[in-house]
């Protein structure tokens, strides 16, 4: 009965999967999206990423879950209608949707081309959008998206490859361009190899960097080193390994999202080092201060990028010919992919295969 209010509140049918509550389970769910506005473009959504925050927005763990909840911002599809006022995009273009879909377009951040720093941003599903309406993210059949918020994907970049870039992607590239650690001859650090760190590994390699795997498991070696190209592995809890590496690394780029001591990372640092967080563990990190002094290290963050930025990133990508490894699947596997990249089994980003497998239900 209460489901009405989400079928009607707009003019055009949509569907997808939402989970209800907190239990974050995914099931059909009938929905409405708005006409094309003046300056929106509609697009049937071909594939949709499956990124870690869905599954922290799915099971509420930050507080902020509003339900249904209709989870998917790494999404990449074909433009079916255009608004009158559209000008960057036609029907038939690949596009894509990443972790915004508004912000004010008139503070300081907006107009350094930093939307995804504007106080007033909008994200793609669980969020009030403009007209007061609760936004829906890629789990679901078609997106309508304000222009400049959707991305150009280049025919070069199979969609389903495209999708995982408009956050993971985003991500890691923006940090690395932002505090220069996209020059050939650095030292570039990754912490953490999922979905993120396959795609900082494979950025920071784009930029000609020498690039170095840290993480808990030593079976992530073999892979890290001989298919994702990174030049060395340095196993976290072996503290030879550590020391031998200390002060080697011009930045790291960490993207664990677990409790984790930073002490010891600051450590691999050289001079003026800075080690950039773009993980969110729940609850705050240490972080000694004498760590930072000798040397003037840094710790700083990153929140994906601009909109300018993430299309300069995807268009990268496809002149690097860097690609997410991807598990592509169906949309009736969800819950167990869910399950499956809360144990982080998976090499190393899910797909969900919108186009050809998401299906309507009759009732
Ligand atoms: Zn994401
Ligand atoms: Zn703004």
């Amino acid at each position: 009965m209460a489901e009405l209010q989400y079928e009607f509140e707009h003019s055009r049918k949509a569907f997808g999967w939402a989970a209800r509550d907190g239990s974050g389970v995914l099931s059909p769910f009938n929905f409405s999206r708005r006409e094309t506005g003046e300056k929106d473009v509609t697009f049937k959504v071909m594939y949709c990423g499956i990124c870690h925050t869905d599954l922290h927005m799915l099971k509420n763990d930050w507080g902020t879950s509003v339900y249904p909840l209709v989870p998917g911002h790494e999404i990449a599809g074909v433009v079916t209608e255009v608004g009158s006022k559209v000008e960057k995009f036609k029907v038939g273009d690949k596009v894509g949707v990443g972790f915004l879909v508004g912000s004010c377009r008139s503070c300081e951040s907006c107009y350094a081309d930093l939307e995804n720093h504007c106080p007033k941003y909008i994200i793609t599903y669980g969020a009030k959008y403009v007209d007061g309406t609760i936004t829906y993210g890629g789990y679901s059949d078609f997106m309508v998206a304000d222009e400049h918020f959707v991305v150009r994907i280049q025919d070069a970049l199979p969609l389903d490859a495209a999708a995982p870039l408009l956050c993971a992607g985003i991500t890691v590239y923006s940090p690395l361009r932002y505090y220069g650690l996209d020059k050939p001859g650095l030292h570039v650090g990754v912490v953490g190899l999922g979905g993120l760190g396959h795609m900082a590994v494979k950025f920071a390699k784009a930029f000609g960097a020498k690039v170095t795997v840290i993480s808990t498991s030593p079976n992530k070696k073999k892979e890290a080193i001989e298919h994702l190209g990174a030049d060395s592995f340095i196993v976290s809890r072996e503290q030879d390994q550590m020391q031998a590496a200390m002060g080697t690394l011009d930045g790291i780029i960490d993207t664990v999202s677990a409790q984790h001591p930073l002490a010891p990372l600051i450590g691999l640092l050289k001079s003026n080092g800075k080690l950039v967080l773009v993980g969110g563990p729940e609850k705050p990190l240490e972080l000694p201060a004498l760590s930072l002094l000798s040397g003037r290290k840094m710790v700083t963050g990153s929140m994906i990028g601009g909109m300018k930025e993430t299309q300069e990133m995807v268009d990268f990508a496809v002149k690097h010919n860097v690609k997410p490894d991807i598990e592509v699947i169906a949309i009736d596997y969800m819950n167990t992919a869910m399950e499956r990249l809360l144990k982080a089994d998976v090499k190393y980003r899910f797909v969900i295969d919108i186009g050809n497998t998401l299906k309507p239900t009759t009732s």
